[in-house]
């Protein structure tokens, strides 16, 4: 046991140290594992935060480019409207398709266009993202992101209205006061007469994010298709029929089939430029039934 003492003595006494130095390593350690810890849990929690913020553009990017539900909703003029009230049996609301339903980029897009042909109107839903037309400060004139595409194509010697090629101040014309107008007209050289606009505007400006959309129903009356000859009904008679006769009888027709072509037109209001024009009825377009119902009375003027 005596022997023992000093020997656990200074066992005692080494270990004490080896604590002491321990001790010192660890709070060395600790330190430099705390600020470790704390760039770890810095960088973590900035990750979140990108994460979470482009969550939130994406989800308000989604949010702020729903549409307004008017553009989807079939309105028609009040003397339309008083036809379907007087017989709503008799009124009858196709959906119709036309090939080209927007412009490149989206800058002009149809939707839901219908047509009511007791009384001959036909009505166009149309959203505008005024956010993608150009507008050039130094002639005054507004452009789709497709029509200063096509004016890369050229240099100032090929053409001279060029506002590329002339490198000209292009801005979004969204935050400019201009306007467009519409012209519906046919392969006759007929024009129609507008008989109902209903509009709403979005606008939201957050600097790296701006929209600004206008949402349109624009009716135009006088119009009457003849439907039989529609492409919907050919093909069903075709069909019925069967035989290669018919189907050679539909073909013979084909090169006239298309009809009287109808067109939308949108031009620069101020400088009358033409920014998109696009066929919305002829024999080979689309058609489906649909139903019509007396629109919500915020859509009624
Ligand atoms: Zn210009």
């Amino acid at each position: 046991m005596s022997s023992g003492t000093p020997r656990g003595k200074k066992k005692r006494k080494t270990m004490e140290d080896e604590l002491l130095s321990g001790e010192n390593d660890n709070i060395a350690a600790d330190r430099k594992r705390g600020a470790k810890f704390y760039i770890k849990k810095t960088l973590k929690y900035i990750f979140y935060a990108v994460i979470a913020a482009a969550w939130i553009s994406v989800l308000l990017v989604i949010i702020l480019r729903r549409d307004n539900p008017l553009v989807k909703t079939p309105v028609l003029s009040d003397s339309a409207r008083a036809a379907f009230e007087a017989d709503p049996e008799g009124f009858e609301l196709y959906h119709v398709y036309p090939k080209e339903f927007m412009s490149e980029e989206g800058a002009f897009q149809l939707k839901e266009c219908v047509y009511a042909p007791v009384p001959g109107e036909y009505e166009i839903g149309l959203r505008i993202a005024w956010t993608q037309l150009r507008y050039c400060k130094d002639c005054g004139r507004l452009y789709t992101p497709d029509q200063l595409e096509q004016q890369k194509k050229y240099d100032e010697e090929d053409d001279k209205r060029s506002c590329v090629a002339s490198g000209h101040e292009l801005v979004r014309a969204s935050g400019t006061d201009r306007g467009v107008k519409f012209r519906v007209f046919d392969s006759k050289g007929n024009e129609y007469e507008n008989v109902n606009c209903v509009t709403r505007t979005k606008d939201v400006n957050f600097g790296i994010i701006a929209i600004k959309y206008e949402y349109l129903r624009i009716s135009y009356g006088g119009l009457y298709f003849e439907l039989g000859d529609n492409i919907i009904n050919r093909e069903s008679s075709v069909s019925r029929a069967g035989s290669d006769e018919t189907v050679t009888q539909g073909g013979a027709s084909e090169t006239e089939s298309s009809g009287t072509r109808y067109f939308l037109e949108i031009y620069d209001a101020e400088t009358d430029d033409r920014l998109f024009v696009t066929c919305i009825y002829d024999n080979d377009t689309a058609i489906d039934d649909e139903e019509y119902e007396i629109p919500d009375k915020d859509y009624l003027s």
